[in-house]
């Protein structure tokens, strides 16, 4: 059957003698979407990853690296069938890395699909530090939860202060503590994590995206301590995004309540295949993990080094740096074919760079160099 209505292209149907373009026409014409939407989808403000083409990707806190992992071709004779709904093989394979027993594990598209479903089986109120990861607040409003945004301290720690008085203000349902935190970088400390996960009533959600590039020893083991502590982690950022692979690991009366949401088959085949494969190569990944950290180490000391830059030290993938005229600066490098995070409103001429490859970081290395030096000399005329 022809489509039937293809916004500019209108392809006359008729059924029972009637026209159904016409008919689509004016009930397309009378449908106002906005009168239509809930109030808390009208005014959200979606997250919007900037695909701008650029020859070096330094925005999304990607691994520059990947794994050439074998592909059983059999997969593609089973694809006319569903995927394994509870993911076994791969929840084996994190169980075994991760040494947590696999009721205590559930699996996301992305943990941004965890993070959805959890804000839908708790609700609100959601409480989290700011600036952090976008999508706490995003989902919260989706969701048409109640979302508190506490500022985070000078040093971009938790202001432990103002959270403990929140949380006896607002009895939130559900903290999330992005440890390292995005977008600035740094691990909260463990002390004022700990102090907020026992006086919260509610489930305190250690978000480890970045866990992997941090020194600290993160949240995993003192789970079984604390039944209202639980923990996302993410294949995102050590080099399989495309994969869409987070997973949530908590009590298992937690994770029995959040399955309940979870939407069948949430994880497709090849996801969960190449994973598994992804788990089999250890210690590549762990070889790529120590190459980052290195570069971040390395990157931290040049961006140090150009005046007129401030920067923070960072336990993740990316370092954040402020710097005067930072759109401008953004853009010229845009121009440059790099491509880094413009933080906006979030955090006043703050950039996020992601660490690439040594050579990757070289090139943004000198063409910051070559910007911030020429923006400096126009301030000085
Ligand atoms: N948490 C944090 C702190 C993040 O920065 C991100 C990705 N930007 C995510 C979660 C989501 O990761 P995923 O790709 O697993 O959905």
């Amino acid at each position: 059957m022809p489509a039937l209505l293809n916004y500019g292209l209108v392809i006359s149907y008729k059924i029972d003698n009637v026209s159904l373009s016409n008919y689509y026409k004016k009930t397309m014409n009378t449908i106002d979407f906005t009168k239509l939407v809930r109030k808390n989808i009208l005014s959200l403000k979606p997250y919007e990853p900037k695909d701008i083409p650029c020859k070096i990707k330094l925005d999304a806190n990607e691994s520059p690296y990947t794994i050439d992992v074998k592909l059983n071709k059999g997969i593609f004779k089973k694809i006319n069938r569903y995927p394994d709904p509870e993911s076994r093989d791969l929840k084996k394979a994190i169980s075994r890395q991760l040494k947590i027993a696999r009721e205590n594990i559930l699996l996301g598209n992305g943990s941004d699909e965890l993070i959805y479903y959890l804000i839908t089986v708790f609700g609100g109120p959601i409480l989290y530090p700011t600036p952090s990861f976008s999508m706490y607040g995003i989902i919260s409003q989706s969701l048409g939860e109640k979302n508190i945004g506490i500022p985070l301290d000078k040093d971009f720690d938790i202001d432990l202060e103002m959270m403990l008085s929140a949380i006896k203000k607002y009895n939130p349902r559900l903290i999330f503590l992005s440890s390292p935190n995005n977008p600035t970088g740094n691990c909260f400390s463990s002390e004022r994590i700990l102090k907020i996960i026992e006086e919260s009533k509610g489930l305190v959600v250690v978000d480890e995206a970045y866990q992997p590039f941090s020194s600290k020893m993160g949240f995993l083991p003192l789970l079984k301590d604390y039944k209202n502590l639980a923990i996302t982690r993410t294949l995102s950022k050590i080099g399989f995004a495309a994969l869409r692979i987070g997973f949530l690991i908590g009590d298992r009366d937690l994770i029995k309540e959040v399955n309940k949401v979870r939407l069948p088959f949430n994880i497709n085949s090849l996801s969960q295949t190449l994973a598994i494969e992804a788990f089999r190569n250890r210690s590549i990944i762990d070889s790529q993990i120590k190459k980052i950290i290195s570069e971040r180490e390395r990157v931290y000391r040049e961006l140090k080094k150009i005046e007129g830059i401030k920067i923070y030290p960072s336990e993740s993938n990316f370092i954040l740096f402020k710097v005067k005229n930072s759109d401008k600066v953004y853009q010229r490098l845009i121009k440059e074919g790099i491509l880094i995070r413009n933080l906006g409103d979030s955090i006043k001429n703050g950039l996020r760079v992601t660490i690439g490859t040594y050579e990757e970081n070289n090139i943004f290395l000198d063409a910051l160099r070559k910007i911030v030096g020429e923006i400096n000399e126009k301030c000085q005329d």
